[in-house]
């Protein structure tokens, strides 16, 4: 098998409260090889969005203190310096989350944030990349491509604009995607339809997927490994079937349980 892209060794992130460092995620270890996709399970409050958030260190060093090591594709992030770091999240890292709203402009065009995107990381000129604007919304299925660039973020459902957050990660043309319940907002049948996105788009274009979720449904829809979390640790991982079929431990057993 060829080199992960990514490889997270011993992570432990702390907040600073009071005074005092403490430890909200411990433990975690993990990689993910290209084209593969690795689900992060556990309950609310498990440490999963804080693990996704310290592999970006998109948390002030004054108030979080990040240990262990985090690499992408062989270089180490953690030490790596803060003007660099921002190129590998425009780059190489893409994330998209629950609320796509929350990432959206609201007062720019879909046509002009994605194109200001391709500008910024890619240096395409502005007509070439309203020219490739229009190619990612045909790629992340959007109907009427060419009507959709005119619109604003309000104008469209909430699986629409998760699709428009899809697009723009996929503009970068990212080594990793990182995915913090991207459908945990959205009607069953839209979560369907997205994440049979991911999946397509995934093996179009090769990318590693860190998909985060609390649902042991979507686990099963998506992920070929899973790591579970539980009270901040990495308690048990394997391949998905394998989880599924012999879970090791009463917590496994109780996420699943909870699957219609
Ligand atoms: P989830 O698995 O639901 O994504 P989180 O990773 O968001 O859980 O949170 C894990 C724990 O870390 C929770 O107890 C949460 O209160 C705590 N936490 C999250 N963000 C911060 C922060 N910025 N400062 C201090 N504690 C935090
Ligand atoms: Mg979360």
């Amino acid at each position: 098998m060829s080199a992960p892209v990514m490889t997270v060794s011993g992570l432990k992130t702390s907040f600073r409260r009071k005074g005092i460092w403490l430890p909200v995620v411990r433990d975690v270890s993990f990689d993910i090889h290209a084209g593969e996709t690795l689900a992060l399970v556990g309950e609310s409050g498990s440490g999963k969005s804080v693990t996704a958030m310290s592999i970006m260190r998109l948390y002030s060093p004054e108030t979080c203190r990040i240990e262990g090591s985090v690499t992408l594709e062989g270089q180490e992030l953690t030490t790596l310096p803060e003007r660099k770091m921002r190129d590998v999240r425009g780059d190489r890292i893409a994330m998209i989350f629950q609320e796509p709203m929350t990432s959206l402009n609201p007062s720019l065009t879909i046509g002009d944030q994605i194109s200001e995107v391709l500008v910024a990381h890619r240096g395409l000129s502005l007509k070439e990349a309203m020219k490739e604007t229009r190619g990612l919304l045909e790629k992340v299925r959007i109907p009427s491509a060419a009507k959709r660039l005119e619109e604003y973020p309000h104008q469209m459902s909430g699986g629409m604009r998760q699709r428009i957050m899809i697009a723009m990660a996929l503009a970068c043309r990212p080594r990793l995607l990182i995915a913090d319940e991207p459908t945990t907002a959205l009607d069953v049948t839209i979560q369907a339809q997205i994440l049979e996105l991911i999946k397509l788009l995934q093996e179009e274009e090769g990318m590693a997927v860190l998909f985060i979720t609390h649902d042991m449904g979507v686990v099963a829809e998506i992920a070929d490994r899973t790591l579970v979390m539980y009270k901040g640790e990495a308690i048990e991982r394997g391949e998905t079937g394998q989880i599924f079929a012999q879970p090791q431990r009463g917590y496994t057993k109780a996420l699943l349980s909870a699957v219609p």
